[in-house]
């Protein structure tokens, strides 16, 4: 609709574009398309192509587990390698709003790993919550945005009152790999009245950015102590 308007109006446009200039999210450069990535940082981004085992943290390039861990898998499909242009991309995104890269990456994901994801027979997309504070303090959860991104792609709804987020935790990227699991401890819980509704769910939990993985082991840590299943993880990126 304000779209609409503005096409009509060129001068709103113009003063619009003086005041809050469409850049790219990944390069800084001016790009004055809906995207909000120019094509040459899209190029740049270094994708995956194969899902990643967070038990072992290898890759599976087939399959709907990992070889190695069969039971114990847990494949995360993640859109880009967390490095420059995508990192920059995703820092904007988080902090400054450029929201239309949840929907460049979640096409990304999905047009890359459908058959793999819906091999797991999801049922719910969970995206990882944000401590309210800080969800209040930044206006949305970023990765409650890229859920409703893929809940477009795939057809699955996004719950988002099953996990909670009671604890704020230290930024994981800070610590090192044998303190991460510390830290995200019992940062999550569950209300056990959703669960009960939820018993057969098959859930894809959905973050921004997954790093050592321990806080998606985490919450499904506790998802599974109430009795809840989760088949996989999406992010945009992932990196070490
Ligand atoms: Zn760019
Ligand atoms: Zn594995």
């Amino acid at each position: 609709m304000l779209t609409q308007l503005i096409e009509r109006l060129p001068l709103l446009k113009g003063l619009l574009d003086f005041a809050f200039p469409p850049l790219c999210s990944g390069c800084g450069a001016y790009f004055d398309e809906p995207a909000g990535i120019c094509p040459e940082c899209l190029e740049a981004i270094d994708w995956y192509d194969d899902p990643f085992c967070l038990t072992c943290g290898d890759f599976v390039p087939r399959g709907d587990s990992c070889s190695r861990c069969g039971e114990d898998s847990f494949l995360l499909f993640p859109g880009g390698n967390y490095t420059d242009p995508l990192k920059r991309a995703i820092v904007n995104y988080k902090f400054h709003g450029a929201m239309s890269l949840a929907g460049v990456l979640s096409e990304r994901v999905i047009g890359c790993f459908e058959s793999r994801i819906l091999g797991l027979q999801p049922t719910l997309l969970v995206p990882i919550p944000l401590h309210p504070g800080r969800e209040h303090q930044r206006g949305y959860n970023q990765a409650a945005v890229f859920a409703q991104a893929l809940s477009r792609l795939l057809d699955l709804p996004v719950e988002e009152e099953i996990l909670h987020r009671i604890k704020k935790k230290k930024p994981q990227a800070r610590l090192r790999k044998s303190a991460r699991a510390a830290n995200v401890r019992g940062v999550f819980s569950t209300d056990p009245e959703a669960a009960a509704h939820l018993a057969e769910a098959r859930l894809l939990l959905v973050d921004d950015v997954v790093t050592s993985g321990e806080t998606v082991i985490e919450a499904r840590r506790t998802l599974a102590s109430s009795g809840l299943r989760v088949v996989g993880a999406i992010s945009m990126a992932h990196g070490l």
